[in-house]
C-alpha cells in the first residue's frame, strides 16, 4: 500500500497477522541507504502484537499441519509462481532497502528467494517414510508438524533468507511467525501481500515488524513457539539462546563468521584473485560467508597483494540502480561507523591500508571504499573479529599447516575457502578446517540439497535440503507388532 505523507511518498508497511493487515501504535521510519532518504513507514510491535500472531498461527495450525505433503507443495509453487512473476519489483526493493546493487539483488536475492520455495516444495514431494522390519513388528519413522515457529532474519539478504525459513516449515506443517530486520522489511511486505493474493490460509504465515529487542524477543519468550530459528550475530544469538534454550524449544542458530580464504601458490593466479575479491566483497562484505580474512603463501604474497588491489581498485562503486554498479552503499551510515571504528582500530594497531579505507565523493548514503589491510599481527582485532563490510585483512603464511592453525585460530567456524590446483591438498586442508563448509577454487557455490550452517561460535544446527525437513518436523517412530 502507497500514501503521502508530506511531500514524499512513502511505503506504509502493515503487519501481516491471521491473513489481515494490521498497524500498531507506534511506528518506526524506514530510510534508502544509499540516498538516506525515506522510503516507508513501518509497524513497532509490542509483545501484544507477537501474542495476537502467534495465536493466528495456533489456530491456523492443525487444518495445515493435517494437509499432505503434495497439497502444501502445491502451496509452495504457487507462492514461488507468484513471487517469480514480481522478480523485478522484488530486486528494485530489495536494491533500494539495503542499498546493494541492483544486479546483485536481481541475480541473488529474487531469483534464490523463488527458489527456495521450489526447491522445499520438491524435497517434501521426494519425502519417504523410513521402515525398518522386525521379525514380529515394523517400525515406521515419520516427520510430523511441531507447531509455531519463530523465524527472526538479518538484513544483509533479507528475502533470500525470510523465504530459506518460511518455505521448509510451512512444507512440514508448522505454521510461522516471522520478524525480520527492521532496517529492511520492504520484501517481507512484498511477500506478505503476494500471500493474501493468492489466498494462502489465513494465519499459516504471519510475519511481524519492529525491534529485535522488542518484537523478535517476544517471539523468542512466548511459550508457543516451538521452534525458534535465527540467522543473525553471534552476540545475539547469545541472548536468543539463552532465553529459548532453558523452555527446550528446538533451535537453530546460524550467527556470525570470520572466515579465511587460503591461496596457495600453485593456484590459478587469474581466477584466484578475482574469486577471492568476490568472497570478500560480495554485498559490500556483507555476507556471513564473506572470506575476509585472507592467507597467501609467503612466495607469492608480494605479487598477489599488488594484483588484488588492482583487481579491487577497478571494482565500480556508485548508485545501486546502475546495472554497472558492483559494489553500492553499506546498510546504514551508523553499521558504516562501527566498520570505519575497525579501519581505525586496524592502524592504530599497525596495519597498512593497501587500498581504501575513506568514504567515496559522493556522500549522501552509506558508501565506503573497499578496503584492504595488510601488516596486521595474525592475532589483531581485525584478523579475528567479524566487521561485515567491504574490509579484507591479508596474511602471509610459509606451510599448509601454519595456514590451518592460522584459519581455525579464531571463535567462529563458519565457512572457509581453498585455492589450488592441487585438488588432494585442497581436500587435505578442508578437511583439517575446523569450519561448517569449504569450497575449494570456488565460493559461495551452492547445491541448496547439502547443509549450511557452522561450528564454534558461528552457531549451532544446519539447514538445508533434509537437514532443514528435520529441523522444522519431530521424528516420530511407531512400532506396531503383528
Ligand atoms: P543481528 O543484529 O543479530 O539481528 C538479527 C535479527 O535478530 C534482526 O531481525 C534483529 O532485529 C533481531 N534481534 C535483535 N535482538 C534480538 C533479541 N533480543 N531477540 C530476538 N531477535 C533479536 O544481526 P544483523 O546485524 O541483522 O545481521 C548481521 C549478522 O548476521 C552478522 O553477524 C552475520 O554474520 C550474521 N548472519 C549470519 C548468517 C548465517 O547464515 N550464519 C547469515 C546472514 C547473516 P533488529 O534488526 O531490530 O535488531
Amino acid at each position: 500500500m502507497r500514501f503521502r505523507l508530506g511531500v514524499k511518498e512513502l511505503i506504509e508497511v502493515l503487519n501481516l497477522i491471521n491473513g489481515e493487515f494490521v498497524a500498531t501504535e507506534e511506528c518506526l521510519e524506514n530510510l534508502n541507504p544509499a540516498t538516506s532518504k525515506q522510503t516507508s513507514v513501518i509497524p513497532r510491535s509490542t509483545a501484544s502484537d507477537v501474542d495476537a500472531a502467534v495465536i493466528a498461527a495456533k489456530r491456523a495450525f492443525p487444518a495445515w499441519a493435517v494437509l499432505s505433503y503434495e497439497e502444501r507443495a502445491d502451496w509452495l509453487d504457487k507462492i514461488a509462481d507468484a513471487l517469480e512473476a514480481k522478480s523485478e519489483e522484488i530486486a528494485a526493493l530489495e536494491s533500494m532497502d539495503t542499498g546493494k546493487p541492483i544486479s546483485l539483488a536481481r541475480d541473488v536475492d529474487a531469483a534464490r528467494s523463488v527458489a527456495n520455495f521450489r526447491f522445499f516444495a520438491e524435497q517434501v514431494r521426494e519425502l519417504e517414510v523410513e521402515r525398518f522390519e522386525m521379525e514380529d513388528a515394523s517400525n515406521h519413522v515419520i516427520m510430523q508438524p511441531v507447531g509455531v515457529a519463530g523465524l527472526i532474519t538479518p538484513w544483509n539478504l533479507p528475502l533470500y533468507l525470510l523465504s530459506w525459513k518460511i518455505a521448509p516449515a510451512i512444507a512440514m506443517g508448522n505454521t510461522v511467525v516471522a520478524k525480520p530486520s527492521e532496517l529492511t522489511p520492504l520484501t517481507a511486505d512484498l511477500l506478505a501481500r503476494t500471500l493474501v493474493d493468492i489466498r494462502l490460509p489465513a494465519g499459516v504465515v504471519n510475519i511481524v515488524h519492529g525491534f529485535g529487542h522488542e518484537a523478535g524477543q517476544a517471539l523468542t519468550e512466548h511459550p508457543d513457539t516451538r521452534i525458534i530459528s535465527f540467522t543473525g550475530g553471534t552476540a545475539t544469538g547469545k541472548i536468543v539462546a539463552s532465553t529459548a534454550a532453558p523452555m527446550f524449544k528446538k533451535l537453530s542458530l546460524e550467527l556470525g563468521g570470520k572466515n579465511s580464504t587460503i591461496v596457495f601458490a600453485d593456484a590459478d593466479m587469474e581466477k584466484t584473485v578475482s574469486g577471492v575479491a568476490r568472497a570478500g566483497l560480495l554485498n559490500q562484505g556483507q555476507v556471513c560467508l564473506c572470506g575476509s580474512r585472507i592467507l597467501v603463501e609467503s612466495s607469492i604474497y608480494d605479487q598477489f597483494l599488488a594484483d588484488l588491489c588492482e583487481h579491487i581498485e577497478a571494482m565500480k562503486l556508485g548508485d545501486p540502480s546502475d546495472e554497472d554498479t558492483e559494489l553500492g552503499s553499506l546498510v546504514s551510515k551508523e553499521h558504516r561507523s562501527k566498520v570505519e571504528s575497525f579501519i581505525q582500530i586496524a592502524k592504530d594497531e599497525g596495519g597498512v591500508i593497501c587500498t581504501g579505507g575513506k568514504r567515496p565523493d559522493f556522500e549522501d548514503g552509506a558508501f565506503l571504499e573497499p578496503t584492504v589491510i595488510s601488516g596486521l599481527d595474525i592475532n589483531s582485532t581485525c584478523s579475528t573479529e567479524e566487521i561485515f563490510g567491504p574490509v579484507v585483512v591479508v596474511h602471509p603464511f610459509d606451510t599448509e599447516e601454519q595456514a590451518v592453525a592460522i584459519a581455525n585460530g579464531v571463535e567462529y567456524g563458519l565457512a572457509a575457502s581453498v585455492w589450488t590446483t592441487d585438488l588432494e591438498k585442497g581436500r587435505r586442508v578442508s578437511e583439517a578446517l575446523d569450519t561448517g563448509m569449504v569450497w575449494v577454487n570456488t565460493w559461495l557455490h551452492r547445491d541448496l540439497r547439502t547443509p549450511f550452517g557452522g561450528t564454534k561460535a558461528s552457531g549451532v544446527g544446519r539447514e538445508g535440503g533434509r537437514w532443514s525437513l528435520s529441523f522444522y518436523s519431530e521424528t516420530q517412530n511407531i512400532c506396531i507388532k503383528r
